[in-house]
C-alpha cells in the first residue's frame, strides 16, 4: 500500500495538542491514495497544480476540503473557484482581486491565506512585510475573499534554530496583523506553516494548519 497510514495517525497524534489541522499534500500522488486516507478519515487535501486539483476533485468525494497550496496563477483561479475551499499561497494583490471576483461570480466567499517570505532562500515566492501591508489595504474593499492568516515556508536546511527563527518571524507577524487589522473578530486565525521535514517545530512556532505530503504518500517522483 502507498499511503503510510501509521505515518498518518502518529502525525494526527501529533497535531491533536496544538489543535492545528492536517492538509494532506497529494499532488502528484493518484487518486486511489486519497480515497486511501479519506477512508481513514481524512478530509483537508492539499493540492498545487490547478489542473490535477480539477481531476481529482471530479472524481473523488464531495465533502473532501481542497486546499490549493502551490504558486496560482491569475488566469487558472476560474477553474478552481467553484469549490476551493483555501487558497493558501496568495502572494499579490492582483490574484486577490481576481480569486474575489470568481468567488463573486460564484456566488461564493474563498479563505485565502497570504504568503510571506520567511525562508533566507532565493527561491521561495512571497510576500515581505511592506507588500504584505500593501495587500491587506487593498483587501479591505473584497467582499467575496476571507483574509483568513498567514502562510509560509521555512528554509530548507537542518539548521532547527534557523527554521524555529523564521516560523517564529511569522508568528509574530500574524500577532501583529490580527490586531492591526482583525481586532476582536477572530477570523485572522491560520498559521499555515510546517511539511514533512519540520511540522513539530512548526507547531511549537503556533502553526494551526500543517502541510503534509511525504511522510504520508512516499517520496514523490517527477520522472
Ligand atoms: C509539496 C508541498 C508540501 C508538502 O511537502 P512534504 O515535504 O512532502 O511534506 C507542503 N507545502 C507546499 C507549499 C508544498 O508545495
Amino acid at each position: 500500500m502507498a499511503v503510510n497510514l501509521a505515518n498518518y495517525r502518529q502525525v494526527l497524534s501529533t497535531i491533536e495538542p496544538y489543535h492545528a489541522r492536517l492538509v494532506a499534500v497529494s499532488k502528484i500522488k493518484p487518486v486511489q491514495d486519497i480515497r486511501a486516507l479519506y477512508d481513514a478519515g481524512q478530509r483537508i487535501f492539499g493540492e498545487n497544480y490547478v489542473q490535477e486539483m480539477v481531476d481529482k476533485e471530479n472524481q473523488l468525494p464531495k465533502d473532501i476540503q481542497w486546499h490549493f497550496i502551490g504558486h496560482l496563477q491569475s488566469n487558472k483561479v476560474k477553474y478552481i473557484a467553484p469549490f476551493v475551499s483555501m487558497i493558501h499561497g496568495v502572494d499579490s494583490l492582483k490574484l486577490l482581486q481576481e480569486i474575489n471576483k470568481q468567488a463573486a461570480k460564484n456566488g461564493r466567499v474563498i479563505d485565502c491565506l497570504l504568503q510571506v517570505f520567511i525562508a533566507t532562500e532565493e527561491t521561495k515566492f512571497g510576500l515581505d512585510e511592506a507588500e504584505l501591508y500593501g495587500v491587506l489595504d487593498g483587501a479591505k474593499e473584497l467582499q467575496h475573499v476571507r483574509i483568513a492568516g498567514l502562510m509560509g515556508m521555512a528554509s530548507n536546511t537542518d539548521d532547527e534554530a534557523r527554521i524555529r527563527a523564521e516560523f517564529r518571524t511569522l508568528k509574530t507577524l500574524h500577532a501583529a496583523v490580527a490586531e492591526k487589522y482583525f481586532a476582536g473578530s477572530g477570523t485572522f486565525k491560520e498559521l499555515s506553516t510546517g511539511m514533512s521535514g519540520d511540522y513539530p517545530i512548526a507547531l511549537e512556532e503556533g502553526s494551526t494548519l500543517v502541510r503534509i505530503g511525504s511522510l504520508l504518500f512516499g517520496a514523490r517522483n517527477y520522472a
